[in-house]
């Protein structure tokens, strides 16, 4: 850049020298053409009256140094008086005759000399004519190759000097400026709207470096917590498992109570099953695309109907009226993580039921959307824990969900596979009176999302 710019300015001076020099030699030229001119003018005015006076006898005293040559013609064009070896009649001279003055110029030779003439035919009978003849301005200037050659070459260095010495005047400060915090008094007027963006486009990136960064606090603290969750949920019946073991293993344990302790073992570990396979679940939907399954159309009503025929043993037992009705309605998903869905949703509805309650499920579109609506007259959730209910191991009533065989997650993977999905979820609610879970899923070919957390 630093070279670049020397490379610039030296260019920009031998420019201005290159300019100047042929200027000043055009203005010579013109200059000395003038004076040529007025000076043939002039001579052949002073010779008129000298020949007035004395004839041409005293006119070869006038010629100055051989630059000037005069020569006299009779009308004809016969020489009557010549003061240089060649003379012509030419323009000068036919424009005399014809008009009394005449004037011109020839350019000869190889230099281009320039010859400036003058005529006039003072008392009808001669035609007096007066030329120059001048080198051009360049041809003078190569008499004095040497000198020139000399200050052409310090005009270079000269330049050189001047640009190494501006190129780093103007780089002084941008080499000076703090990129990290850049200050725009500190730089000259052309480099205030660069800093100004650089100071803009820092302000950006501390924004987005302070927004990344409370993400990154925000997932961290997230994580630990579902560690921790995780942890807890494991070890209550772990905790459980062990005691009774223990118990049996210390012959604390009548024989007729064996079978019951076996079976609080068993109960436990089935608990530990369904908890650890939730949690899988869980990882799973929050894992890259490539982990997910493949997406194929799936009718929505069949998926309702195979989740209530799974679940009718358990809501036979809760005395628990399941239903189906609505349209099919095809959609864009994954197979088995719909299935889930539903089930899960279908699930809860049966488990948070009163006895003699009911659950209804249906589909349809509506406003150019898919739903499946689960709605159950249970035990409702109140206002306040409606917002929570989607979120890891959280549960209104922690007690009656574990009698229920709840981990506190099938929502979460409700949440998670309809974020997949590109869906939402409204829920309605109200203590003893029910609750309805709507999932809506676009129509049509939809972009998957990545879920947030
Ligand atoms: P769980 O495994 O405890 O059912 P979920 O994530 O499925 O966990 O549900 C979270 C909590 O939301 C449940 O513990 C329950 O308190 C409440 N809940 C979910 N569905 C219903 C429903 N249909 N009626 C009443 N409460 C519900």
């Amino acid at each position: 850049m630093k070279h670049e710019l020397t490379r610039r300015i030296f260019t920009a001076c031998m420019l201005v020298f290159v300019l100047t020099i042929g200027l000043v030699l055009f203005v010579m030229e013109r200059y000395q053409e003038k004076q040529a001119r007025s000076e043939v003018q002039e001579q052949t005015e002073d010779l008129i009256s000298v020949m007035e006076e004395s004839g041409t006898e005293l006119l070869g005293q006038f010629t100055d140094a051989g630059q000037m040559e005069i020569t006299v013609f009779a009308k004809d064009g016969t020489v009557r008086f010549a003061s240089g070896s060649a003379p012509e009649t030419g323009e000068a001279f036919q424009d005399a005759l014809a008009g009394g003055t005449g004037r011109s110029e020839t350019w000869e030779g190889p230099l281009h000399r320039r010859f400036t003439y003058a005529a006039q035919l003072p008392n009808g009978q001669s035609v007096i004519q007066v030329s120059i003849k001048q080198d051009p301005v360049w041809a003078l200037l190569l008499n004095m190759a040497t000198p020139l050659l000399v200050l052409v070459l310090l005009m270079v260095l000269l330049s050189m000097l001047i640009a190494a010495q501006f190129s780093m005047k103007i780089m002084k400060p941008i080499n000076a400026l703090d990129v990290e915090n850049p200050d725009d008094r500190d730089i000259y007027d052309e480099m205030k709207p660069f800093v100004r963006q650089i100071m803009t486009q820092n302000q950006q990136i501390y924004r987005q470096m302070s927004e990344l960064k409370e993400e990154h606090r925000k997932q961290d603290a997230m994580r630990r917590e579902f560690t921790a969750n995780v942890s807890h949920e494991l070890k209550t019946p772990l905790t459980s498992i062990s005691g009774f073991a223990e118990i049996m293993r210390d012959g604390m344990v009548q024989e007729k109570d064996i079978a019951h302790f076996a079976d609080n073992i068993y109960h436990e570990a089935q608990r530990l099953i369904l908890l650890v396979n939730d949690i899988l679940k869980l990882s799973r939907l929050e894992a890259d695309g490539s982990q997910q399954e493949e997406r194929t159309s799936v009718e929505l009503f069949g998926l309702c109907r195979e989740a209530a025929s799974r679940l009718s043993l358990n809501a036979a037992k809760q005395d628990v009226a399941l239903s189906c009705e609505g349209e099919q309605v095809t959609v864009s998903g994954m197979r088995r993580l719909l299935e889930e869905i539903v089930y899960n949703v279908c699930d809860n509805a049966i488990k948070y039921n009163r006895e003699g309650g009911s659950v209804r499920m249906t589909t349809g579109t509506e406003d150019g959307m898919a739903f499946v609506r689960v709605q159950d007259n249970g035990i409702g959730i109140p206002l306040a824990d409606q917002g929570r209910i989607f979120e890891r191991f959280y549960r209104v009533n922690k007690s009656h969900s574990k009698e229920v065989g709840g981990t506190g997650l099938g929502l979460s993977i409700v949440k998670h596979g309809m974020l997949l999905h590109g869906g939402e979820i409204t829920l309605k609610s109200a203590p003893d009176w029910g609750t309805e879970i709507t999932l809506w899923f676009p129509l049509g070919t939809e972009t998957p999302q990545t879920p947030a957390n």
